[in-house]
């Protein structure tokens, strides 16, 4: 397995191999999600490259970028085991070198939700993933639908400025109980962790809700706030039911494709669910 750390390490192995090349972008700390996204490029590349970099760009002034999980030995040994051909690991200065003033910045869909409450989230998110795109060269690149924003708004660029490349969406990997995996999930205490099931709990019974023929968007909305609230350890950011493709937030009911997602705070630990309805 090759480390490549610099954007010219990066292009010339690309360049000194052929046949499809998939590729998995990641803030490291890796668990069953990404590696879910990792083999899946496995079988449908002949080559693959991980990218393991925590993005100072999309983090505001007072969250976690200082304190966000880092395990790069453990994280080199799963990718290993995986069968990765290669691993992306640029620095910070190598990313942001002094006097860096170029941004990628998505329109309206990135305004919305996590856009609002992370104002310059995705434009943090959508100038390192072109950049990293740029330098990996891939054919596909594989995203989480846990992340459904983001999937969305990636691919708005990648058409918007003829990137080219597959963006394959990947399903989401939770835990028996339902909890979606995060490298997050390490900041909840015991409490919290067993607390946090409540989140896809509060989804699923929406879910059922709707399959039983409730379309008021409202009324969806207030069922999985309402489950939520009721689990005293946590604090519903927002829930939102919006346009699936828009991301315009569902006024009357739901007529077309739906995604209902929620952020919720367990203490300073912050989140993010969410499932499609259609
Ligand atoms: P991150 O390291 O959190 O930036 O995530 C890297 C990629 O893994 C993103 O495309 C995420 O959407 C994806 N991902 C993270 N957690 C999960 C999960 N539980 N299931 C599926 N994909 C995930």
């Amino acid at each position: 397995m090759q480390i490549l750390t610099t954007p010219a390490a990066m292009r010339h192995w690309r360049l000194s191999g052929s046949g499809s090349l998939g590729f998995v972008p990641t803030m490291g700390y890796l668990h069953d999600g990404h590696l879910a996204l990792v083999q899946r490029s496995i079988a449908e590349n002949l080559r693959t490259v991980v990218s393991i970099f925590v993005n100072p760009l999309q983090f505001a002034p007072g969250e976690d970028f200082e304190r966000y999980p880092r395990d790069e030995v453990r994280d080199l040994a799963l990718l290993r085991d995986a069968g990765v051909d290669a691993v992306y690991l640029p620095s910070g200065a190598d990313m942001y070198p002094e006097g860096f003033q170029t941004y990628a910045e998505v329109g309206a869909i990135s305004e919305r939700l996590e856009g609002e409450h992370r104002p310059g989230h995705f434009r943090g998110v959508t100038t390192i993933v072109l950049k990293l795109l740029n330098a990996v060269g891939p054919d596909r690149a594989y995203f989480g639908r846990k992340d459904a924003q983001q999937l969305r708004v990636i691919q708005r660029m990648v058409r918007d400025l003829d990137l080219g490349v597959e963006i394959v969406p990947c399903d989401i990997v939770r835990e028996r109980d339902g909890l979606a995996l995060s490298s997050r999930n390490v900041y909840l205490s015991p409490e919290e962790r067993a607390a946090a099931t409540v989140i896809h709990r509060a989804l699923e019974k929406a879910r059922s809700t709707f399959e039983l023929g409730e379309r008021r968007a409202p009324k969806l909305r207030t069922l999985v706030q309402s489950t939520i609230a009721r689990e005293p350890l946590a604090n519903v950011e927002y829930v939102s039911l919006a346009d699936d493709i828009t991301l315009e937030e569902l006024e009357t009911t739901v007529e077309r494709p739906a995604l209902l997602s929620v952020v919720v705070r367990f203490g300073h630990t912050r989140l993010l669910d969410n499932l499609e309805l259609r």
